[in-house]
């Protein structure tokens, strides 16, 4: 009965106000490349690679985007150290740069990353024996970037001049620690002065509707809880919201140069980071309803008196003028990639409850307040009954050995 009541909601919001701007098919047609086994899963610096930053400039060049690589062209080229069959080798990666040149005096930056693990000698493969076979990567992130070449091509194609540049960025050697992004922000070829703000995309193909999605650099600017929940309620789409600019993808670089950042994610699967993630899994239509909130928050930051304001959450995490579902927080990064039960800690906040708390990078915790975390979502809905000042036990697990700590609000 569920199933077939949210079917019917499917289709009542594909007949919504933004319907005809996204097609599934095209989606799609964009993803089965992308993840196809000609592109051996995009490994950084690969022929993959190459291969999938030339379908991407071409896509950009055909829609008439100026090339913002270096040397008049669409790439930027990058060296990395990549180890194979453990030796060091210096090879080169590439970020493809298109500029949709409205006249305007700022730009917003859209991007995501391309490259995945490849044949599974790079990066961190979750597959048993993993090497020497695809990762396809569909939903990470051929899924992101697809909604480059699609908001590109939204933005070339309506009849409005915008009040914002756009720069369409896909970088590379982020499976590999943020090498693309980070190269961009320290070699950017537009002055980081004129971006007002970065959104980025890392897997959105999976869309859940019962979960809905996670949008992260929340708390970066108030931009994003003035602006996002209307449009998420248009596109019938659940969120949770991840305060801190910095995570596990490339929206990272741009907060770190105190530039406002939103990250969209449909949230952790079975199939993440193993050769299992493949085009035929990916909820198309879902990804156009996400796209559909991108571009109307791309086209309501126009409408805004003005650009985004940053705010560095790093020192005021999940409060300040930011709207926020919760009234208290851990101070914690989640591990969005840990599929196992309980919620894995990849980053503590300095002075924040988890720290006091003495919890550590790696735990796992999986019990807060007397109530069991199962998955991430788990862990939000005890964080909304809970007060600040509150006392309450939380259990973790580090390595092999079960800790009880005293966590206060
Ligand atoms: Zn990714």
């Amino acid at each position: 009965m569920k199933k077939i009541f949210l079917a019917a909601t499917l289709v009542a919001t594909s007949v919504s106000a933004f319907s005809q701007n996204f097609q599934p098919p095209l989606i799609r047609q964009h993803i089965e490349f992308l993840a196809s086994d000609e592109l051996e899963g995009r490994g950084t610096a690969s022929l993959g690679e190459i291969r999938a930053a030339n379908y991407i400039a071409d896509i950009f060049q055909k829609l008439g985007l100026k090339p913002y690589g270096t040397g008049g062209s669409y790439f930027q080229p990058f060296e990395t150290s990549i180890a194979i069959e453990g030796k060091a080798h210096e090879l080169t990666g590439r970020n493809v740069i298109g500029f949709l040149d409205n006249g305007a005096a700022k730009t917003i930056v859209v991007g995501a990353h391309y490259d995945h693990l490849g044949r599974g000698f790079q990066g961190s493969s979750l597959s048993p024996d993993s090497k020497g076979k695809i990762h396809n990567g569909a939903d990470d992130n051929a899924s992101g970037t697809t909604g480059v070449l699609e908001l590109a091509k939204y933005f070339v194609e309506n009849d409005v001049k915008e009040k914002h540049n756009y720069l369409f960025i896909t970088f590379s050697g982020e499976e590999l620690g943020l090498i693309g992004s980070k190269h961009f922000t320290e070699k950017p070829t537009l002055p980081l002065t004129n971006i007002a703000a970065m959104v980025n995309m890392d897997m959105i193909g999976r869309l859940d509707d019962n979960k809905g999605i996670i949008v992260s650099g929340w708390g970066t600017s108030p931009a994003w809880g003035k602006l996002i929940p209307a449009l998420a309620k248009s596109q019938n789409l659940k969120y949770t919201v991840d305060s801190s600019g910095t995570g596990a993808s490339d929206h990272t670089s741009f907060y770190l140069k105190n530039i406002p950042v939103v990250q969209f994610f449909t949230g952790t699967h079975s199939d993440y980071h193993k050769i299992s993630d493949d085009a035929d899994k990916i909820n198309v239509d879902g990804e156009a309803r996400i796209l559909n909130v991108i571009a109307g928050l791309l086209q309501n930051l126009d409408k805004e008196k003005s650009d985004p304001e940053f705010i560095a959450t790093t020192s005021n995490p999940h409060d300040g003028t930011t709207t926020s579902n919760f009234k208290v927080t851990l101070g914690v990064m989640p591990d969005y990639s840990y599929s196992g039960k309980g919620l894995r800690i990849d980053g503590v906040s300095k002075a924040r409850p988890a720290d006091k708390a003495g919890i550590l990078v790696g735990d796992i915790i999986t019990k807060l307040g007397g109530a069991e975390i199962g998955t991430i979502y788990d862990y939000m809905d005890i964080l909304s009954k809970h007060e600040k000042g509150q006392e309450v036990e939380a259990v973790l697990l580090r390595g092999k050995e079960v800790k009880k700590v005293k966590v206060t609000f």
